[in-house]
């Protein structure tokens, strides 16, 4: 007998990639092998798939095609962003400003340019998780070359004013970046309304295959490479291009598009029935803001549990994360949610449900059960050693 898998409800860590999606890449593994820089059949083929996939992004975002720079994800597109601009635009200045609840992948290039000399600010955010526009006002100077922030929190699901961060970008002639890795598919994007300069996709948060993503670069914007070597993508992303990767990510992006607007509603719709449910529970509280948030993320603190004791307790029913890194036995708190003003006990008692594409009303219902189930089991066994 097979053992029951637990409910997959983590799809703001990864997805399972669509049957359509693979059907895409299969050729381009073996029957069509060829390397798009080659000059003959088998490069032209793989040339054309690319050449395919870079027009099919690009429409996504509204933007044209050779505007897009493949790479291995979000987090290598994170990181040509962020030094390849500082790299880039020395002579402007060295000041950047990002947000506190940003990933690691935009905190840490971030860091690491702090140590090679220039000044980041990291703006903090309101208790729902907005950043306050008139701080970043405030905080745009002269020497200011980049300005990031997240299209879609991938704890809370929150997401930021893109457009009016944008038109204060273009004010004060700042380049503007958004990692847009847990947004792309879900919302509508244009890079023209929002005014980005650069923006950063990866396929695996979307039903596509993980190891690959992009970077879209406004044409004219200069920018250094991280990679050196064979010269691919303009010079801008030495390596193989990666074929059958690419032609997945294209065909993901391609499929939601095309169902965004029902997807959307039926995520919604589930994670409200989850909400609903779960608000049986005392002392329950939602992290995040109630309405500007990604369809099917729902984050909670419950108060008075252990956050890794109740991960721990619904583990073999339901796959979820805490807001936490739980690398080390007494995990840090989350640094988002204690952005938003959570204290450390409520930060480590939070739950991320990340839904998806094939969970259901049902799936739902039972994951729902298994928490209010958890929860009560640990506060009984808590309260009853607080009495012994
Ligand atoms: C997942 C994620 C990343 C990292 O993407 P990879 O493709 O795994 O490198 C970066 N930023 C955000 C917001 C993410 O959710």
């Amino acid at each position: 007998m097979v053992a029951k898998r637990p409910i997959y409800l983590d799809h703001q860590a990864t997805t399972p990639v669509a049957p359509e999606v693979i059907a895409a890449m299969l050729p381009y593994f073996a029957e069509h092998p060829g390397n798009p820089s080659s000059g003959h059949l088998y490069g032209w083929e793989a040339e054309a798939a690319v050449k395919q996939a870079r027009i099919c992004l690009a429409e996504a975002i509204h933007a044209n095609p050779e505007e897009i720079i493949f790479t291995s994800g979000a987090t290598e597109a994170n990181n040509l962003a962020i030094k390849g601009i500082a790299e880039a635009y020395l002579q402007k200045g060295r000041h950047i400003v990002t947000v506190q609840t940003e990933h690691n992948a935009v905190l840490e290039p971030c860091r690491y340019l702090e140590k090679l000399g220039f000044e980041v600010t990291y703006l903090p955010v309101q208790a729902q998780g907005l950043i306050d526009l008139q701080q970043l006002d405030q905080t745009l100077r002269s020497d200011t070359v980049l300005v990031s922030v997240m299209a879609a929190n991938n704890e809370t699901g929150v997401l930021q004013p893109l457009a009016e961060i944008g038109a204060l970008c273009q004010q004060h002639q700042a380049l503007f970046h958004t990692d847009a890795a847990q947004a792309i598919g879900k919302i509508p994007l244009d890079v023209q309304t929002i005014q980005a300069d650069l923006l950063s996709f990866t396929g695996h948060k979307l039903y596509g295959p993980k190891g690959v993503g992009a970077l879209y670069l406004r044409r004219g914007t200069r920018i250094a490479p991280l990679l050196h070597g064979g010269g691919q993508e303009k010079g801008l992303r030495s390596g193989t291009v990666a074929t059958p990767m690419i032609v997945g990510l294209s065909k993901a992006v391609e499929l939601a598009m095309l169902h965004q607007a029902t997807e959307s509603q039926q995520l919604s719709q589930l994670r409200e029935e989850l909400w609903q449910q779960l608000q049986k529970i005392e002392g329950i509280y939602l992290n995040g803001h109630p309405t500007q948030r990604l369809p099917g993320c729902l984050n909670i603190s419950v108060a008075g549990v252990d956050g890794n004791r109740l991960l721990r307790e619904l583990q073999p029913n339901v796959a979820i994360s805490s807001g936490s890194a739980c690398a080390s036995a007494k995990p840090a708190p989350s640094h988002v949610l204690t952005a938003l003003g959570r204290d450390a006990a409520l930060a480590r008692a939070s739950l991320r449900f990340g839904l998806g594409r094939t969970n259901t009303s049902d799936d739902i219902a039972q994951a729902a059960q298994h928490v209010i189930h958890a929860v009560t089991q640990l506060r009984s066994t808590q309260a009853a050693t607080l009495n012994s």
